[in-house]
């Protein structure tokens, strides 16, 4: 016996880079706008006594604006520390079976790194050559799917049909729905859980709703599952979530309009950006996220292109695993001023 043979050793995710230094900044799918001024408030009129006391346990503040917005039952709703926490939470919780949880080889590098630390059998299922699904694969004996839509780093959306026919062949085990990016694009599975009791739908507030730092991620489920969650939630961390980002998850979500004029801005730059990049010889597909995932013209190396624009204060980010995406560039869409910046520097690169 060692100390190790008591260990739980695992290999951990790789985040995206955090420089100190002021860069160019497109390597996280961070928003390039600030959060709305009503998030803002929430926070600076905030009653500093409060923070004395535990905050609710339920997230009922944060909870009953999301039920608001979206018309649905707070039964149905469950909040965490970013959607990385409610996925985690969701994976301990619903794939506890036997069978292999299933997933496609390229989509967000958490789902292996959850599997793993938690012990359950999971198995990657290739995408076709053009990053497709093929939701045929997913209709056979499993513990679990999980699928990110719109993709991650692929920026491939499913239409709701083929979300539904995974869901639909997989009566017995939990269908997660990741949709980090579905307000960038793309029609989301939502009205599913009405119809469905093992679909789970993921949301986030860092990328569509500019508050990555304050850690607020949720999802939507039957009302059995969303106790499953709590349940095992409560056995873990009932405290989760903090008093200020309870308030300031509920402002962001109650200020619709400032959530449609940033999202429309970058649907809008990510389509100038998109030319560009065409111009320049890139090849992609089309985008329906904050991101494109693009490779560059043959003679210029991802790898290559990503370290001179990093010299430059540019900062993109660049997956080495899988092997097939290594030739790829995940370039964060910022500010139409970040975009054009970034499509200088790509053409001396590769002048
Ligand atoms: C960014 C991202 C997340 C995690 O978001 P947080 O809410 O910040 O934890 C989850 N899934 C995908 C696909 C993402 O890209």
């Amino acid at each position: 016996m060692s100390l190790e043979d008591n260990i739980r050793r695992v290999t951990p995710y790789t985040p995206g880079e955090q420089p100190q230094k002021k860069v160019i900044k497109l390597n996280t799918n961070e928003c390039p706008y600030p959060p709305s001024p009503k998030v803002v408030d929430a926070i600076k009129n905030a009653d500093m006594d409060a923070l004395r006391l535990y905050p609710e346990v339920d997230c009922d503040t944060l909870n009953s604006a999301i039920s608001s917005y979206y018309g649905i039952p707070k039964d149905r709703i469950f909040s965490g520390v970013g959607s990385d926490d409610v996925l985690s939470m969701c994976f301990l919780t619903y794939f506890a079976g036997t069978e292999p949880v299933l997933f496609p080889d390229i989509t967000y590098s958490f789902y292996d790194v959850w599997a793993e630390v938690y012990r359950i059998p999971y198995e990657t299922i290739p995408l076709d050559e053009d990053f497709n699904i093929v939701p045929s694969d997913y209709s056979r004996e499993n513990g679990g799917v999980v699928i990110a839509n719109p993709n991650a780093p692929t920026g491939v959306v499913l239409g709701p049909d083929v979300v539904e026919d995974i869901v639909s062949h997989n009566k017995n085990s939990v269908v997660i729905v990741d949709e980090a990016y579905i307000d960038f694009g793309g029609r989301s599975a939502l009205p599913l859980i009405e119809k469905y009791d093992n679909v789970v739908v993921v949301r986030t507030m860092s990328k569509s709703r500019a508050l990555a730092g304050m850690r607020i991620g949720y999802c939507f489920g039957s009302p059995k599952l969303i106790k499953y969650l709590n349940d095992v939630k409560y056995s873990v961390n009932s405290y989760t979530m903090n008093t200020p980002a309870l308030m300031a998850g509920a402002a962001a979500i109650e200020d619709d309009e400032y959530f449609r004029d940033i999202t429309g801005r970058i649907i809008k730059t990510r389509a100038d950006f998109a030319e560009k990049l065409k111009e320049l010889g890139f090849s992609f597909r089309e985008s329906s996220t904050n991101f494109i995932f693009a490779k560059p013209p043959a003679g210029a190396e991802a790898s290559y292109v990503f370290e001179e624009l990093k010299k430059r204060d540019i900062y993109v980010r660049h997956f080495k695993k899988p092997a097939r995406i290594a030739d790829h560039l995940r370039i964060t869409i910022g500010t139409d001023e970040e975009m054009e910046i970034l499509a200088g520097a790509l053409k001396e690169i590769m002048g």
